[in-house]
C-alpha cells in the first residue's frame, strides 16, 4: 500500500500518485486546509509545481473547496466526471442527500454558504474508463456514480483504488462502509461491483483510513443473501 502518498486535512483525505515525470492528485480538502497541505507537500518533498493533474472524486466542498487555490498554485490541470462539471465551473456542491441519524441532524443546520466554492473551469471532462499513461501513472479513471452522479475513482494496475466517497468512514459513519450521503443506494452497490471487477485490492476512501477490498466484497455478500 505504499505508492499511493496520503496526506491527511483533517476531515479529507487528499491522495497523490508519483510518476517520473510529477504527480496526480486526488481532491484538494477545503480552503482552510491549505496551510497543512501545503505543509503536507514539503513533508514529502513534493513541489507544487510537480503536481500535473487533480482528480476531483465529485463536486461537494469538502473536495473542491481549494481547488482554485491548489490549481494556481500547481497549474495542474483538472480532470471530473461529466455529471459534476457544471458544479465545478460554477462554485456549487451537488446536492447532498444525507441518510444516517448524525448526517441527518448535522447537514440541516450548515450555513448554506458553505457549499459554495471558487469556480474553476474543468480541462479534463471524462465519461468513463479514463487512462492516466498520458500523466506516467499505469492506472484509469472510472465512472463510479452512487455518492453524487458523477462521483469517480482511479484504480492502478497493482490494485490501489482511490475511491473517495464511495465508502464512508470515521468522523461521517462509526465504521467504515456504506457512505452516510448519497444520491442512489443501487447505483453504489453497483459502483462496488466495479471496483471489485477492476481489481481493487487496497481501498483509499476521502474520510477514514485505508482498508483492504474483502471489507466490501463481505458486505456485498450479505447484501446479496439478504435479498
Ligand atoms: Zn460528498
Ligand atoms: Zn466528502
Amino acid at each position: 500500500m505504499s505508492d499511493v502518498i496520503h496526506l491527511n486535512l483533517g476531515f479529507t483525505n487528499v491522495y497523490l500518485l508519483k510518476s517520473d515525470s510529477g504527480y496526480v492528485q486526488f481532491d484538494t480538502g477545503y480552503k482552510h486546509n491549505m496551510k497543512k497541505y501545503l505543509k503536507l507537500l514539503e513533508k514529502n518533498q513534493i513541489l507544487p509545481e510537480e503536481i500535473k493533474l487533480i482528480i476531483i472524486n465529485h463536486a461537494h466542498f469538502d473536495h473542491t473547496g481549494a481547488l482554485k487555490e491548489t490549481k494556481e498554485l500547481t497549474k495542474a490541470q483538472v480532470l471530473v466526471h461529466e455529471n459534476e462539471k457544471e458544479f465545478v465551473a460554477k462554485g456549487i456542491s451537488a446536492e447532498v442527500r444525507p441518510h444516517t441519524f448524525l448526517t441527518k441532524l448535522l447537514i440541516p443546520t450548515m450555513p448554506k454558504s458553505w457549499a459554495r466554492t471558487d469556480p474553476v473551469e474543468p480541462d479534463i471532462v471524462i465519461i468513463d474508463n479514463y487512462s492516466l499513461e498520458d500523466f506516467g501513472i499505469k492506472a484509469k479513471v472510472i465512472h463510479t456514480p452512487g455518492h453524487t452522479p458523477g462521483t469517480i475513482s482511479v484504480i492502478t494496475e497493482d490494485g490501489d483504488a482511490i475511491v473517495g466517497c464511495n465508502l464512508h468512514g470515521p468522523p461521517l459513519r462509526l465504521r467504515r462502509g456504506f457512505p452516510a450521503i448519497y444520491y442512489d443506494e443501487e447505483s453504489i452497490w453497483k459502483s462496488w461491483e466495479r471496483i471489485i471487477e477492476e481489481g481493487a485490492k487496497n481501498i483509499y476512501i476521502s474520510h477514514g483510513k485505508p482498508f483492504k477490498v474483502d471489507l466490501m466484497k463481505k458486505k456485498l455478500a450479505k447484501r446479496k443473501k439478504a435479498k
